[in-house]
């Protein structure tokens, strides 16, 4: 494959690229983002970011894990700043690389204006985002003319960040809410907009690994949203959407496993006499 030069991404020795890995499958890079792993001499990555990815880079790069997920914070964010620093001022090309897209909650912004502060030269390849590759890897159009006017990326990434939240207007119907970090938040979450008035048949699908050979989809309503993620064990990294798009993953998926669905009820149990 011949990759034609682009005037954005030229990375200098001593300077930062900030690259979006996209959700897992490698074949959602961007052309930079493949240039960036390429020229990489150092390679700071996230957990997320799949080994079908890394292994594009430079072989001869070093490669750091630096990954942290919700509640296990494997390193803090100072010492990748410093980590950052460290190796740019020795010099070397190196590549921040991040799932999905560096600026959809992943304080690529924080790193960003570390970098300007410190006078490193840096770059920005934006990636596919999680809420955009799990919707089109389930077939659920975000937008479409009859279901859903607007869209909205939001986190529940924890009890505090879902207080401050504007809940009226999250309920607003015929809206699509994409989810990120929400796995432990769920009821929560369907809490919040049920009592906003969201309609507790509103459709939900939530997509765990989106876009890997693994991915799982599992669809529901709103008001059995917590109980269905729990019976179907739903873990991280998944991505909720909710909104009345979501029903049409039943109709259009086309990859992986067929969507599950909400477990039947329990049958009452027989009277003990
Ligand atoms: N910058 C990333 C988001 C980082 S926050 C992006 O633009 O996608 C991490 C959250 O993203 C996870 O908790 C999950 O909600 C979502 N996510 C990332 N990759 C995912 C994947 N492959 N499948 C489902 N959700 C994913």
């Amino acid at each position: 494959m011949s990759l034609s030069p682009s005037a954005a991404f030229d990375l200098p020795p001593g300077g930062v690229a900030l690259v979006g890995a996209g959700p897992g499958d490698p074949g959602l890079l961007t052309l930079n983002a493949l240039r960036a792993l390429e020229a990489a001499e150092v390679v700071l990555y996230d957990r997320l970011v799949g080994a079908g990815v890394l292994a594009l880079a430079n072989p001869a790069a070093l490669r750091i894990e630096v990954g942290k997920s919700a509640g296990n914070h494997s390193m803090p964010q100072e010492q990748i700043h410093a980590l950052m620093l460290e190796h740019a001022r020795a010099g070397r090309r190196v590549v921040r690389l991040k799932g999905g897209d560096p600026f959809v909650f992943g304080r690529g912004g924080e790193e960003l204006e570390y970098l300007h502060a410190h006078g490193i030269p840096y770059r920005v390849v934006p990636g596919i985002t999680a809420a955009v590759a799990c919707a089109a890897y389930a077939g659920i159009p975000l937008t479409h003319r009859d279901h859903a006017q607007s869209l909205r990326l939001m986190t529940a990434h924890c009890r505090d960040s879902v207080d401050t939240l504007d809940w009226a207007s999250l309920a607003q119907e015929r809206q699509t809410l994409a989810v990120y970090m929400g796995v432990a938040a769920l009821g929560h979450l369907r809490e919040r907009l049920l009592a906003a008035g969201r309609d507790p048949a509103t459709p939900f699908a939530l997509v765990e690994n989106g876009s890997r050979p693994e991915q799982r989809v599992v669809t529901g309503t709103l008001d059995d949203l917590a109980a269905t993620a729990q019976a179907h064990a739903v873990a991280s990294p998944a991505l909720l959407i909710l909104g009345e798009v979501a029903a049409l993953a039943a109709q259009l998926h086309w990859f992986g496993a067929t969507p599950l669905g909400p477990p039947p009820a329990e049958p009452a149990l027989a009277q003990a006499a």
